[in-house]
């Protein structure tokens, strides 16, 4: 496994809960670049029944995770998704049999910091997932991760050569799932990913007292006024918010600094317009970087015994992918891609 990301880790734990042996290495600190953070977003809801469909065998796995933990790991909120194309979604949700509802502006079934503008999709599996309880149970589970660059992967007569450091290990075969550095080290391989980047910040701001006590998550999927946002309670007493920024504010040859700045522009204005239960002083920040050319999907490809994975949102997935590439690992097998970026 190159990556100590929770994909990663997710896919060392599964490896290793099947007996097979299995090295995670990782340049940094487990989970500490995409994976980083104290929550994220869980949803059935997505544009795609493909995505819905394993969305809830995720669901279901999270739930095994946490039975395994003794603690859950996601927060049984719900999610509700708002705007035009929120109808779209509902479809998709549908089409893959999983439990949802339209609601209507002002519905009692809402329990959100401010108001949604139309008709918005109630998913009620969605919910805030633990990110901390998670990176408590992988990393407890993973064993040692091994804690330095792996500088080159190249496939062999009998397997797949690493060198990372000091040392070279000979593996049956090698996952890439590095994230951010995905594109070089796929490329070393012979497999073409797409290298794009932008920045990407979420901001935290304090929840007013007049705030229901146990939100929903809220993604809204954009129109006016509504940049697209994704949205849920973080750490206690906060409220997360993400906006979809216009990508010449965001490029990544802008540098961080002037992305961020832009970023808590648009995302404080939405605040202070669209959320009176929230106050627009932003106390924390996320920051990551982020791949314009994808959205949420599941891309997989593979050279040889090197099998590469990449995509976007894959926190929600994280328990179904540890299986899924921890089969592909053993069999040799390319999972199929799901989503809008197929392969
Ligand atoms: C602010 C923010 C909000 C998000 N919101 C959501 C959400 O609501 N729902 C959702 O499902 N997802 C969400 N995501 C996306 C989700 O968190 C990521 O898709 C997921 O964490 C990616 O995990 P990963 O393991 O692929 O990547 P990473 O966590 O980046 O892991 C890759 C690891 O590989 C390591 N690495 C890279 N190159 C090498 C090398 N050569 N040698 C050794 N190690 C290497 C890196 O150090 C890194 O730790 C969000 C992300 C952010 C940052």
């Amino acid at each position: 496994m190159i990556g100590g990301g929770v994909v990663g880790l997710s896919a060392t734990v599964e490896l290793l809960r099947r007996g097979t042996e299995a090295v995670c290495y990782e340049r940094d600190t487990p989970m500490a670049e995409r994976s980083a953070g104290d929550s994220r977003v869980f949803r059935l809801a997505h544009a795609y029944p493909d995505m819905v469909e394993l969305a809830a065998r995720s669901r279901r796995l999270y739930a095994g995770w946490g039975e395994r933990a003794g603690v859950p790991l996601i927060d049984d909120v719900g999610t509700v998704v708002g705007g035009e194309a929120a109808g779209g979604w509902a479809d998709a949700m549908a089409a893959a049999g999983a439990a949802h509802e339209i609601v209507e502006p002002g519905s009692p079934l809402l329990r959100l910091p401010g108001p949604v503008t139309g008709p918005a999709l109630l998913d009620p599996s969605g919910g805030v997932i633990r990110v901390d309880r998670v990176r408590a149970f992988l990393v407890a589970a993973a064993g040692a991760v091994r804690q330095v660059t792996a500088e080159t992967i190249e496939e062999t007569p009998t397997g797949v050569r690493v060198v990372a450091g000091t040392a070279t290990d000979d593996f049956d075969a090698a996952l890439i799932c590095a994230g951010a550095g995905t594109p070089d080290l796929a490329a070393a391989v012979g497999v073409d990913v797409p290298p794009a980047l932008e920045h990407h910040v979420r901001f935290s701001f304090p929840l007013r007292p007049q705030a229901p006590p146990s939100p929903q998550c809220l993604i809204t999927l954009g129109g006016p006024g509504d940049p697209g946002t994704y949205q849920h309670r973080a750490a206690p007493g906060t409220w997360a918010v993400g906006a979809d920024v216009a990508p010449a504010a965001v490029a990544w040859d802008l540098g961080r600094e002037a992305a961020e700045r832009a970023s808590l522009a648009v995302v404080t204005d939405y605040v202070a317009r669209e959320l009176p239960g929230v106050e627009p002083r932003a106390v924390d920040r996320l920051y990551c970087t982020h791949n314009p050319d994808l959205s949420d999907g599941l891309q997989f490809l593979r050279r040889g015994r090197v099998l590469v994975v990449h995509g976007e949102n894959l926190f929600k997935f994280a328990p179904l992918l540890g299986e899924i590439l921890a089969q592909a690992c053993i069999d040799g097998s390319t999972p199929a891609d799901a989503g809008p970026n197929r392969h």
